[in-house]
């Protein structure tokens, strides 16, 4: 079935048109810049894929889909993907584990600590100076975008560094305008194409350029609500039907980023496994059939790369802290609405101290230290000065952060010097099985009193396994052919890979590698180098262990797990 034909029939003088508006975009690109000294200091080492066959990548991410969930009656078309593809089970998303971490890593093959993009909710006090905002509103980050000079995002992404050799992103997404802004970023700015199909109300930008998000509306309406319906299947059916009848055959981008925004709604309110939960897994399933249908109506399977991936597992939540509430109770924080501790909460928390001064750093970790609910902590490795952080983000990073008993931010990929939290903090999670027998509990930050919680309410962010296994298939000419791979692999991975599919050797760096090991043409693989080690740390009676694999001697970096260790006395 991969007979590859570079073919794209009586398409191409259209293709041709839509790669020269892509280098003109480009060339607007290079004039706004966006990227860093250090992304400009690449090493360029990975190269391209050495003559791919297929003309076109799409990426799947079916938002929260546990790797666990696809089977023969549900998921038979992922199944297939997957069987007649690369299995990654070793696949890691980033963390905190939630969705627009995970998005903006998918758009730009960079970790937070090189993309700013720390949480779902962020704390930049020149967007607000008391309270986070929520990446999640498409137009929170238009204002994060502004008050930073442009840098939303610190890096090239993926979009840019395509149109940079003349080729075209879409982004398609059925989730939230933020979440989908950032699979391309600087969308706004030109770069390639983004379609927001998951905003009902209509107050986010809907797509860029704008002109074709009114030819969209014309033909196929705005986007529907799903208030009172137990998912969000109706958008994902909205935007998958954008994407075959208009995306596929009439804008022809190089690579598609296509996020389905299921089964992340209906696992969050009524847990992963639950027949809610299935029935919106099965509508992503059928779409992605359809999708798969299309490309063979036009003469595209060959020509086309698949990946399928999910940007995050998911548990269900056993207990809730509210954290600044705590510390306000502790004497740590003034008021729940001052700005000496701000407590932003993406599953788990980061905290951000004023002035980073590292006396209340110190006392707010002592604290945390002594409470039942935490479980590991994190500070970078060495200590604040002058409200300043002096990072150390590259080759091997010390384990341990500068607080007794807590690991580095570094480790994590999580210390941005401009918008990385001063601690980040996590809840205790275990392998129990839900009412619907799917293994995984952890706790979470949230409102509300702290304390133990019943019910079906699930969700993301913890560094519980359960949480940071995802999905990851990759399917097509360019791929081998029925392969499981245990090599550590994760959503950093998908942009070097999905630029090497292009031929894109650009020399810029990407904090991701490409998985050369899933590569139909070669037999190189980085297996024999994986090392996987448990860090531990401790301050007094507090333990805690964290579980790292790497590649190349930690030049890529995947967190597996943390977790205090309870048992210590
Ligand atoms: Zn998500």
């Amino acid at each position: 079935m991969f007979g590859a034909v570079n073919m794209r029939g009586g398409t191409h003088m259209q293709r041709t048109r839509v790669c020269s508006s892509a280098a003109i975009a480009a060339l607007l690109t290079v004039a706004i810049g966006g990227a860093t000294a250090a992304d400009a200091a690449g090493q360029g080492a990975d190269g391209d894929a050495g003559g791919a066959k297929a003309n076109q990548t799409i990426v799947f991410v079916l938002d929260g889909l546990r790797p666990d969930s696809i089977n023969a009656r549900d998921t038979p078309n992922l199944l297939r993907l997957r069987r007649e593809g690369v299995n990654y089970l070793n696949s890691h998303a980033v963390v905190p584990t939630v969705t627009r971490v995970n998005s903006s890593v998918i758009g730009s093959g960079s970790y937070p600590t090189r993309t700013g993009i720390v949480g779902n909710s962020m704390f930049v006090p020149d967007v607000d100076p008391l309270t986070p905002f929520s990446t999640g509103e498409a137009n929170n980050l238009t204002r994060l975008d502004e008050v930073s000079g442009g840098r939303m995002i610190f890096v090239k992404t993926l979009a840019e560094r395509l149109a940079a050799r003349g080729q075209t992103l879409a982004a398609v997404g059925s989730g939230s305008s933020g979440g989908t802004l950032l699979l391309n970023p600087r969308a706004p700015r030109g770069v390639g194409y983004m379609i927001n199909a998951g905003d009902e109300t209509q107050t986010a930008p809907f797509a860029y350029p704008e002109s074709i998000g009114e030819e969209i509306k014309q033909r196929f309406g705005l986007p529907p609500s799903t208030t009172g319906q137990p998912n969000a299947n109706a958008k994902v059916d909205y935007a998958q039907g954008i994407l075959r009848d208009y995306v596929l055959p009439e804008l022809q981008p190089d690579v598609i980023l296509n996020w389905l925004t299921e089964p992340d709604g209906s696992q969050h309110k009524y847990a992963a496994g639950s027949p809610e939960a299935i029935a919106a897994i099965r509508n992503d399933d059928r779409q992605i059939g359809l999708v798969l249908d299309r490309l063979d109506e036009l003469g595209l399977e060959d020509d086309t790369n698949i990946m399928a991936i999910s940007d995050h597992g998911f548990s269900v939540h056993d207990f809730n802290v509210n954290l600044s509430q705590e510390l306000v109770e502790a004497g740590l924080k003034a008021s729940a609405t001052s700005d000496d501790v701000v407590v932003a909460n993406s599953g788990s928390s980061l905290v951000h101290v004023k002035d980073r001064d590292p006396a209340k750093i110190r006392a707010v970790v002592a604290f945390l230290q002594k409470q039942s609910w935490t479980d590991t902590l994190y500070t970078t490795t060495k200590q604040p000065s002058r409200g300043r952080w002096v990072t150390d983000t590259y080759g091997s990073v010390k384990p341990r952060g500068w607080v007794p008993g807590t690991f580095s931010l570094e480790l994590i990929h999580q210390a941005n010097p401009e918008r990385g939290a001063d601690i980040i903090v996590t809840y205790p999670w275990t392998s129990r099985r839900n009412a619907f027998g799917v293994a995984g509990t952890s706790g979470k930050a949230g409102g509300g009193a702290t304390g133990p919680r019943s019910g079906a309410a699930s969700g993301h962010g913890s560094f519980s396994p359960y949480d940071i296994r995802t999905t990851f298939i990759a399917w097509g000419a360019d791929f081998k052919n029925g392969v499981t791979e245990l090599t550590p692999a994760g959503n950093v991975d998908i942009a070097p890979t999905v630029l090497a599919l292009s031929g894109v050797n650009d020399g810029l760096r990407s904090d991701g590698r490409v998985l050369r090991e899933a590569f139909e043409d070669t037999d190189r693989h980085d297996r024999d180098a994986v090392r996987t080690r448990t860090f531990k740390t401790r301050a007094g009676d507090y333990r805690a262990t964290v579980t790292i694999s790497d590649i190349k001697h930690g030049r890529y970096r995947y967190v597996d797990k943390s977790a205090r260790d309870r048992s210590a006395r």
